[in-house]
């Protein structure tokens, strides 16, 4: 089922004329009302008339993630705080977390995507959808809930966690549709198989997953442990949350909603635009949002474009599954991870050096984090009792920086590998 079959089954001309309108509002909007973007378009000697076209994107200065902390918490605000209905911030980091608002408007968009996106996996309102997505700042859990309710199906805001609750409500409520981060399927998969429910207890038929990133036999192994179709799903909460692309039934990428988010493939090197094709980073210009339009806004996830007609009939330009970073960003569980913030720990800390390890593995299908840590001699005392002390003290502070659970393992002064270029800091197992 096609949502919006209006916007979805454009042509490329008349998409790129409402992109085109669109875009030249947001420009004059953030001048306006950015004091951030006034001075970058002024320092790039731009002015909001000089935007006609969507090829004249490219002369636009870029928005990074550093611009959002720099503002923090409300800087990039295009709204006044009396219009802004709901803040949502990114999860992971303490003080300097990325803050996104909403107006009423922004929100009724966003029903609008994930509407469509649900449409793509046919959800209805027969349907009854169990939102396992965490609830919360996390944008993931009511963008889902929103687009739901506005399909008319069934919404049960579950969230995250308590999986014998989620395997109950699921047999009792006769859930169909399963949302949640693909390491959480798969993980309640298992728990299905543990506990020996019979499939022919469960209507599930489909499950749509995102918010972190995972392989064709991930999708594989979901599909067979809960005998169900699994779509992928994509947003990043920057630019809206869950609902900037999403698979259709061909499964052969996922289609952009570009009326709404432009996308764009740059080299992260030179910054350079590439043809529909290339691999490169990807780049999103929000060109309806009233809260916090971003302009060119890199997302460090690195994909191809490809813009021929899907035999689904959708026009809408479709992303490849994103393939890695431009950057050192780890996604564990679902959290944003940078080995920067581990630095920055163990630099505050007197007994440790700077010189660690990240290892991260995916254990029954759940994502597990080890650090280890170089102590300094002094401190490599043998009283096992003031290492495993000191091994809590790391524990705590990585946690609170981070706002995932990790296992400290304390090593011995020089034992971590140095090289002469780039440190390895990740060693990453879980092939993504
Ligand atoms: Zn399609």
């Amino acid at each position: 089922m096609i949502w919006n079959q209006h916007i979805e089954c454009m042509s490329r001309e008349a998409m790129r004329s409402l992109q085109a309108q669109r875009l030249r509002e947001t420009v004059n909007r953030i001048h306006t009302h950015v004091p951030f973007y006034r001075q970058q378009l002024q320092q790039a000697g731009i002015r909001p008339e000089d935007i006609k076209t969507v090829d004249d994107l490219q002369h636009l200065p870029f928005t990074t993630k550093l611009d959002l902390r720099d503002n923090y918490p409300f800087g990039l605000f295009a709204a006044p705080q009396q219009d802004v209905v709901r803040l949502h911030a990114s999860s992971g980091t303490t003080g300097k977390s990325t803050v996104v608002g909403y107006t009423h408007n922004d929100i009724l968009m966003w029903s609008e995507v994930v509407a469509r996106s649900l449409a793509m996996a046919d959800v209805n309102r027969n349907d009854i959808i169990q939102v396992a997505y965490g609830y919360g700042l996390f944008t993931g859990g009511l963008g889902l809930h929103y687009g739901a309710e506005k399909i008319g199906a069934s919404v049960i805001p579950i969230s995250v966690g308590n999986t014998k609750k989620q395997l109950q409500l699921m047999q009792d409520f006769g859930s169909t549709i399963l949302t949640c981060t693909p390491s959480y399927a798969s993980f309640l998969g298992e728990a299905i198989r543990e506990a020996g429910i019979e499939r022919t207890r469960l209507r599930l038929r489909a499950g749509i997953f995102g918010a972190e990133p995972w392989t064709a036999e991930m999708r594989k192994e979901i599909e067979e442990l809960l005998a169900i179709q699994a779509f992928d799903i994509y947003g990043l909460s920057e630019v809206i949350g869950p609902g900037v692309s999403m698979e259709c039934p061909m499964q052969n990428g996922l289609h952009v909603f570009e009326d709404h988010f432009i996308p764009e493939i740059i080299d992260p090197d030179t910054c350079e635009v590439l043809p529909y094709g290339e691999l490169g980073e990807l780049v999103f210009t929000s060109v309806t949002k009233e809260a916090l339009p971003l302009i060119r806004y890199r997302t460090r996830d690195l994909t191809r474009l490809h813009a021929d007609v899907c035999e689904c009939g959708r026009t809408l330009v479709r992303m490849e599954k994103c393939v890695g970073r431009s950057d050192d960003m780890l996604i564990i569980r679902g959290v944003n991870v940078f080995p920067s913030q581990v630095e920055s720990v163990l630099m505050e800390m007197n007994e440790t050096k700077p010189h660690y390890l990240l290892i991260v593995d995916r254990e029954h299908n759940l994502d597990t984090l080890e650090i280890q840590v170089e102590v300094e001699d002094q401190f490599f005392s043998d009283e096992v009792g003031e290492l495993e002390a000191l091994q809590q003290r790391i524990h705590q502070n990585i946690q609170s920086m981070l706002g995932i659970s990790a296992r400290i393992k304390l090593v011995e002064p020089r034992t971590i590998e140095r090289s002469a270029g780039k440190a390895q800091r990740v060693i990453d197992n879980r092939k993504l």
